[in-house]
């Protein structure tokens, strides 16, 4: 497979898939396929930029089970730009976390899963690495 075509799939693999409501405009993450605001069926497939602002963070010291190597790590509130909030431990961070921050999804692995050891991967949100204009 060509380098380029399989940037594509993972791409989208990694898409943040959520939904939209065609009642009331609101933008969904992650899908429930109910509208939260004004609770009708939302099953509309909608891609979101993946960048937002942290709203609120904490720093974890004490990790839970399969979570050991990573800390201490951070996870935030994150408010996407199309207004959802959501909860992701943030990565790549050079100095504190802080609220108001820039961050932009990335797919990095989560944890390891338990005896079998299955690495697991998701979204987490860095520091946006392109200042906006
Ligand atoms: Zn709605």
């Amino acid at each position: 497979m060509e380098v380029s075509q399989h940037w594509r799939l993972s791409n989208q693999r990694y898409q943040m898939q959520g939904e939209t409501c065609d009642h009331c405009g609101a933008s969904i993450f992650p899908p429930r396929d109910v509208c939260p605001e004004c609770e009708k069926p939302a099953q509309t497939p909608f891609t979101f930029a993946g960048t937002g602002t942290i709203y609120s963070f904490t720093t974890v010291l004490d990790a839970p089970a399969g979570f050991e190597e990573q800390a201490p790590y951070s996870i935030a509130l994150i408010k996407l730009d199309e207004g959802p909030i959501l909860t992701a431990q943030l990565t790549d961070l050079d100095a504190e976390p802080q609220i108001g921050m820039r961050v932009e999804m990335v797919t990095r692995k989560l944890r390891t899963d338990g005896e079998a050891g299955i690495i697991v991967y998701g979204y987490k949100f860095r520091p946006m690495l392109i200042p906006e204009s």
